[in-house]
């Protein structure tokens, strides 16, 4: 039987992660993190963290060696060239990796959960067969973000405006989930659609 593959995207703070959670710990499944793939580009010692120090200078690693993700961040949510250019270093990385854990996968596993939110940024909507979105207003958004990241008005206008307009993702979706109201109306949609198969 072909494996169901759920591309999980949506704009920052829209609540992947939180969707992620509940179909790993409601459902059990397996969810391969874009996130995660993508710290373990930049880890300590690698070629990516390599050629980022070569470009931005020492200022761009913490003193025990890792990168300065604040400090990057204000550069390249400034920037767009500088954007691309990290980019086109980490995304062959993780879109490698994506190959490699789906090839690990236990063979039952008839679905996963691949959560990245750069899915149609990066050109990564191959590797599915089906685009969950999730999304919610701007406003619940940015007040979600203000929450969880502490980051400031600005710079979280500049990280949503570095990512395609929700409604373009919302427009090329398969399913899209509305996070407008409690995490319980969330989940109960996510229920829907798993139910549908
Ligand atoms: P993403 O992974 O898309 O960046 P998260 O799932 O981390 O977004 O959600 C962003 C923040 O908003 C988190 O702190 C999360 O706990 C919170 N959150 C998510 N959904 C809701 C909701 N329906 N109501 C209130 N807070 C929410």
């Amino acid at each position: 039987m072909k494996q169901r593959r759920i591309g999980l995207t949506g704009g920052i703070g829209t609540g992947k992660s939180t969707v992620a959670r509940y179909l790993a710990e409601r459902y059990g499944l397996p969810v391969l993190d874009a996130d995660i793939y993508a710290r373990e580009a930049v880890a300590i010692g690698s070629p990516i963290l390599g050629a980022i120090a070569a470009r931005y200078g020492p200022g761009a690693q913490l003193a025990d060696g890792s990168l300065d993700r604040r400090r990057i961040g204000e550069i390249v949510f400034h920037d767009p060239a500088e954007r691309r250019w990290l980019e086109q270093q980490i995304h062959p990385y993780v879109r490698q990796r994506f190959h490699q854990a789906l090839e690990t996968l236990p063979e039952d596993a008839a679905t996963v959960v691949l959560a990245i939110p750069l899915l149609f940024e990066a050109g990564l909507t191959g590797l599915v067969s089906e685009i969950w979105v999730v999304a919610c207003p701007l406003a619940e958004q940015v007040a979600r973000l203000k929450a969880r990241d502490r980051l400031s008005d600005s710079q979280i206008v500049a990280r949503i405006a570095s990512q395609m307009d929700l409604e373009q993702k919302v427009a090329q979706a398969d399913v899209v989930l509305d996070n407008s109201q409690t995490p319980e109306a969330l989940y109960a949609q996510v229920d829907q659609h798993m139910a549908r198969g």
